[in-house]
């Protein structure tokens, strides 16, 4: 790692993930964390004593924002695979604020080379916290709704993340507080129902479960609150595949999201691991397939132990699935996809989450697997990297900070060694990556975090 004040990318092909076609013969002049200007390279000389990197033949894009991660815990917390894999920003959905601020002061000082780290503080509960996540709940009474976003926004958070037991009325309390406190919020729901969340002012719906509301009439939920997480996942695949996603009632549900302004974060990643179990094609750069992926040596021991012991414990549970069940499993991916790929044709605004480190998401490279599941979903490639680039600084109100590639805005930068556009798996032909201003080669971030 080297500090660079002048800095100057050139004569590359340019996305600038504000949606423009292409530029050719593109440079890019940065100062310190900032670029400062863009145009022809005929015309825009780097100045004396500028680091050069040669762009020909290369594609520049924005750094790459993953939407939904938690920090977590140390053993958890991978901030040079983030970088590695061209993620220069993740917003924690849930984590306690004095972890979070402690993992941001390091990467912000320059002690840990990382992305930025953009955070909620913990996830809001009104009602009894799921124990497996208690240390990243906080469960406040709901006659104190504003009082709590107050708190949490003079805390310095950069959103809202309301959990499962949040009920619609809360909801559109807490929204209103944080949209009048300047910040957007994001829900993880269950007790709060389908569109409930687009009416209560939800910025962003996390995962597929706004979904929910479209499940058959045998299927619906008395106290859906009472679920966990993960039992709420099982009951979404438990009828999914019955489900046609040209019915009226979806068209309906993404009308009143899109009428909302309320985006879909998706977290594909995290439903393609059942299908991918049964040996089905998710994703090339599937990274819970042990055999599949080639970052596997590269990750600390128990990381990998523990991806290899969960890809181990999925295979046999495909396998003793009846083949019965195995269709239904995929036709019910199937409409996961086309659920997607339906919300953004009908004009939903889609942003790129991974949920990091859930189980068998992987720092960082797991994104690359979801922009290539919202292609398949439907998304053009331009559309996929601007849910991983503009989208995201747009929901967070920083469109004048990062996700775009401008004069003025943060200089976190991707060189790619072939066209995403073309293909979206090459946004992991990472050759450099620019993180407010410094050059990281992913390789040495891979092989020596502490030592870049
Ligand atoms: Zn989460």
């Amino acid at each position: 790692m080297s500090e660079i004040h002048r800095l100057a990318v050139v004569e590359a092909k340019v996305i600038d993930g504000i949606g423009h076609a292409p530029q050719e013969g593109v440079t890019v002049l940065i100062e310190g964390d900032r670029v400062v200007e863009i145009g022809p390279a005929g015309t825009t000389r780097a100045p004396v004593g500028a680091t050069l990197i040669d762009g020909r033949g290369k594609f520049l894009i924005p750094g790459l924002v993953d939407m939904h991660v938690h920090v977590y815990t140390p053993e958890k917390w991978h901030p040079e695979f983030f970088l590695a894999a061209g993620v220069t920003t993740v917003l924690d959905l849930g984590g306690q604020l004095h972890d979070l601020t402690a993992y941001r002061a390091a990467v912000d000082s320059g002690d840990r080379p990382g992305p930025r780290i953009l955070f909620t503080g913990p996830m809001l509960e009104e009602g009894e916290v799921y124990a497996g996540f208690a240390g990243f709940c906080r469960r406040f009474d709901s006659t104190r709704t504003e009082a709590e976003v107050d708190a949490l926004a003079d805390a310095g958070v950069d959103g809202i993340k309301l959990y499962v037991t949040v009920r619609p009325d809360t909801a559109r309390r807490a929204c209103a507080r944080a949209h009048a406190r300047g910040l957007p919020v994001f829900m993880h729901q269950h007790a709060t129902w389908g569109a409930e969340a687009a009416q209560a002012g939800v910025d962003s719906v996390e995962h597929v479960n706004v979904f929910g509301q479209l499940a058959p009439q045998g299927f619906w939920l008395a106290e859906p609150a009472k679920l966990n997480p993960f039992e709420y996942g099982g009951w979404l695949w438990r009828w999914l595949d019955d489900l046609d996603p040209r019915a009226d009632a979806v068209r309906r549900l993404y009308d009143r999201l899109i009428a909302a302004g309320t985006a879909l974060d998706p977290t594909l990643v995290l439903y393609a691991a059942r299908p991918g179990a049964l040996g089905d094609d998710v994703g090339d750069t599937s990274m819970d397939d042990p055999e599949r992926t080639k970052l596997l040596p590269l990750l600390p021991a128990p990381v990998g132990q523990e991806l290899v012991g969960r890809w181990a414990e999925r295979r046999a549970a495909a396998h003793g699935a009846s083949e019965a069940a195995k269709r239904r499993m995929r036709r019910a991916w199937d409409n996961i996809l086309a659920l997607v790929g339906g919300f953004h044709r009908a004009g939903g605004v889609v942003l790129a989450g991974t949920d990091c480190p859930n189980v068998g998401i992987v720092s960082g490279f797991s994104l690359h697997r979801e922009l290539e599941l919202l292609v398949r979903a439907g998304l053009s490639p331009m559309e996929a990297i601007m849910a991983a680039t503009r989208r995201p600084a747009e929901r967070l109100g920083h469109r004048d900070v990062f996700g775009t590639i401008a004069a003025g805005r943060s200089a976190d930068l991707l060189l790619l060694g072939a066209d995403p556009l073309a293909d979206i798996r090459n946004v992991g032909r990472i050759e450099r990556v620019i993180a407010r201003g410094v050059v990281y080669e992913p390789g040495q971030l891979l092989r020596g975090p502490r030592n870049v």
